[in-house]
């Protein structure tokens, strides 16, 4: 099926985190969906538009993975972040569905263990960083260790109180080591995608009420979802200030309207295939040695 919807991709630069630029979220509408779309049918018919889309654009990733793959030059990091409820698992699933399972590996984060806090605290993402020609995907990240810890900061791990989250201009270093570890893998071939996918307060009772009233999505609801919930302010503290220090022209960061899953899920679609297709990838090129070789082993086989 053809779709001829709205062009989400000339919407994603308007949705970057512009680089040392102050972020507040009060302005940003997470129920944003393309205007044009509107006019021409109800939040129904948008729904349709965009999941078509979407379908577009799974086919259109799995082209560009199997690129990525056969010309194993770069690799693609995808971070997600987003309070619970926000749909990092659901945009996963729907994005990567297409994709063939060998090129991409998603790494789910959670509360860091005995020996991630025996580290610094990159170490345990560090080790995971895709190869090239993969795709990795972080469902949270090294952003947690802004976010959660800043809000919690008791949830850190033990650092000596010189060098501590009380020490002056802790939150800055960390930053600044987020930035310098990104702009390392960018020099390198690793393509670093940063969405945040930004729900309103409001969507997330909804979203959390719906898993509690629904026998099959119980075991999404965990009980400390309520407890962070009362934490929302402190939590778009963290986001906006982390998402000011950490938006860079190597590694911006998309604030993505994810009220709407369709909406989030084929933007975030969008970004990655175009940001496949912009390195203009090409199958690797053969020399007049190995395409001799090839003809050899292929008479071989019809000789048998
Ligand atoms: P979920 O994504 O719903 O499975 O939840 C994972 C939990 O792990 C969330 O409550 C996060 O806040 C927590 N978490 C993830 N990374 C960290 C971290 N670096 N430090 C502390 N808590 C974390
Ligand atoms: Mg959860």
């Amino acid at each position: 099926m053809e779709v001829n919807g709205p062009d989400v991709r000339k919407y994603l630069k308007k949705f970057i985190a512009e680089p040392k630029k102050r972020v507040r979220l009060k302005n940003y509408d997470a129920a944003w969906v393309p205007h044009e779309a509107l006019k021409e049918g109800g939040e129904e018919d948008v729904k349709d538009l965009l999941k078509g889309l979407l379908e577009k654009d799974r086919r259109a990733l799995a082209e560009a993975q199997e690129l990525l793959a056969a010309s194993r030059q770069y690799s693609i990091l995808i971070v997600l972040q987003g309070m619970d409820t926000a749909g990092k698992d659901g945009t996963i699933r729907h994005v990567m569905s297409g994709v063939n399972p060998q090129g991409c590996e998603v790494h789910s984060f959670k509360v860091p263990g005995t020996e991630d806090h025996a580290h610094d605290f990159l170490w345990r993402y560090e080790k995971v960083l895709p190869e090239r020609g993969m795709i990795g995907i972080f469902n949270r990240s090294y952003y947690e260790d802004v976010l959660v810890v800043h809000v919690h900061p008791d949830r850190m791990e033990e650092l000596p109180e010189a060098i501590g989250p009380g020490a002056k201009g802790f939150w800055e270093g960390r930053y600044k080591d987020i930035n310098a570890l990104e702009r390392h893998l960018v020099r390198n071939g690793t393509i670093v995608l940063k969405f945040f996918l930004f729900i309103s307060k409001d969507e997330q009772k909804r979203r959390l009420l719906d898993r509690l009233s629904n026998k099959e999505k119980y075991w999404k609801f965990s009980v400390t979802d309520i407890a962070e919930r009362q934490y929302w302010d402190e939590y778009m503290d963290a986001y906006e200030e982390m998402l000011a220090a950490t938006s860079t022209a190597y590694a911006p960061w998309f604030i993505v309207p994810a009220d709407h899953k369709w909406m989030a899920r084929t933007f975030v679609a969008e970004a990655v295939t175009s940001a496949i297709e912009g390195l203009h990838l090409t199958y690797p090129e053969f020399s007049k040695d190995q395409l001799r070789h090839l003809k050899e082993a292929k008479e071989t086989l019809e000789r048998e």
